[in-house]
């Protein structure tokens, strides 16, 4: 479905005239191939498990537009229900039922989750939850993990510096020291370090937040006891617990990572496959403490956009696909034919790999060892890994421009196109 060589000329094109418009070409830096090498390629098109780009190669995607297309992409239902409800209007400002519905199924779906708040990115729904942790626990220090990803918001942008991990330097430019003082980290699994942070900041920490199975370094799920561990520290010294499920909501089970591992935090923030393909983000958690959110209680939190019908359809439509008996058994047992596939091709060519998914998420590493922590997943090969980036898409298969960042598959991969991916790293696999 790819010419071989593969011919680009018309992303080219548009994205050196990209370059010069926007910074880096890009509305966003993931969609960079900086770690990969070579330039992105401009979509055209998406439908089901493929994309097509302006030169007219398909391949076949999983990318998944960083999370939300889990039931494919257009979706005939996404598709069809916004079309029913655009020519109302795109935007009201006002309340809308369509609200009420996506809300319903949220509560119902999430364990967390007693009330919700709409918002229109999950950058903004951690930023709210943050806010919220501080304003009820009327504490200011909060612990994140190394390599979870937060979104962009100032106190999120913590580099975890090795063996000052809980210094808090930001990690971009533009952030103050004195933003991000209060944000403390520790290893990804590592229940030691977060109870002596806890040890040494009594009665100072608002809450822990994290990606209860991480994403945003590679695939990297929690070990045994790890969230249990959490639950009990976070009530035993008065902080709060929220799980960023923004990537892993509706992905890792219906009810997201909370559902899968039985283990309910205080707050949850959501995006990516809420909306279906459209901005959506949401926070939600017990109602006394979603009670403090304006203009129920004092902390102030708003959205001009935030709850549109249009987003609220494209959510509602895949929360309904999702529901569909056998939907996450189908992911589960597909995801697991290819890592499973990709590794034992990886070994059998030489190359040290480990791989591991749930449900419809997946890591491919270059490594023997397997990967608890960020510091783990640095070792993979990236050189390696940046070659088989390369070599799988002249082969038509589309994956992150980065070893660290998960894998998605769809509800729209077949069978099929799971042997074609296998075959592909066949013949990749053997010239790396
Ligand atoms: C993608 C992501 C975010 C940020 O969401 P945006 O919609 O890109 O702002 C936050 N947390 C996690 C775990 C994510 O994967």
């Amino acid at each position: 479905m790819v010419a071989t060589p593969l011919q680009t000329s018309q992303s080219e094109e548009i994205f050196a005239t990209a370059q010069k418009l926007m910074p880096g070409g890009v509305s966003s830096p993931v969609r960079a191939f900086k770690s990969v090498g070579g330039q992105p390629l401009v979509i055209d098109r998406v439908n089901g498990a493929y994309i097509w780009d302006v030169d007219g190669n398909q391949y076949i995607d999983y990318v998944g537009t960083w999370g939300p297309a889990i039931c494919g992409h257009a979706h005939p239902d996404v598709i069809n229900g916004l079309k029913e409800v655009i020519d109302k209007g795109t935007s009201f400002g006002a309340p809308c039922v369509l609200e009420n519905v996506l809300a319903e199924m949220v509560i119902d779906a999430v364990p967390s989750i007693e009330m919700v708040r709409f918002v229109n990115s999950g950058t903004e729904a951690c930023m709210s939850v943050l806010r919220l942790m501080r304003a009820f626990t009327q504490r200011d220090k909060v612990i994140k993990f190394q390599g979870c990803y937060h979104g962009h918001g100032d106190m999120f942008l913590v580099q975890a510096g090795s063996g000052v991990a809980t210094l808090g330097l930001p990690d971009s430019p533009g952030v103050p020291k004195n933003v991000t003082s209060n944000t403390l980290t520790a290893p990804y699994n590592d229940l030691e370090a977060v109870k002596a942070l806890f040890a040494e900041n009594p009665d100072q920490i608002a809450g822990v937040i994290l990606e209860p199975v991480v994403g945003n370094s590679g695939f990297i799920p929690p070990d045994a006891g790890f969230l249990e561990g959490l639950r009990l520290l976070t009530q035993e010294n008065g902080a709060l617990l929220a799980f960023d499920e923004v990537m892993t909501g509706f992905r890792i089970s219906y009810g997201g990572a909370q559902e899968k591992f039985g283990v309910t935090p205080d707050l949850t923030t959501l995006g990516k496959v809420i909306g279906g393909g459209l901005p959506v983000g949401a926070y939600g958690g017990r109602k006394d403490i979603m009670s403090m959110v304006a203009p129920a209680g004092p902390m102030y939190q708003a959205g001009t956009l935030s709850g549109n019908p249009l987003a609220m359809t494209a959510g509602i439509k895949t929360l309904e696909l999702l529901q569909k008996p056998g939907a996450y058994e189908q992911l589960d047992k597909m995801t697991k034919k290819l890592v499973e596939g990709l590794v034992s091709i990886a070994k059998e060519n030489g190359h040290a790999a480990y791989g591991n998914s749930i449900s419809a998420m997946f890591g491919l590493f270059f490594t023997n060892d397997a990967v608890h922590d960020y510091e783990g997943a640095k070792k993979s090969d990236l050189q390696k890994f940046a070659r088989y980036h390369r070599g799988m898409l002249e082969q038509g298969i589309y994956l992150a421009p980065s070893q660290f960042e998960a894998g998605f598959t769809s509800l729209a991969h077949t069978d099929e196109d799971i042997d074609q991916t296998l075959e592909a790293a066949r013949k990749v696999m053997a010239n790396l």
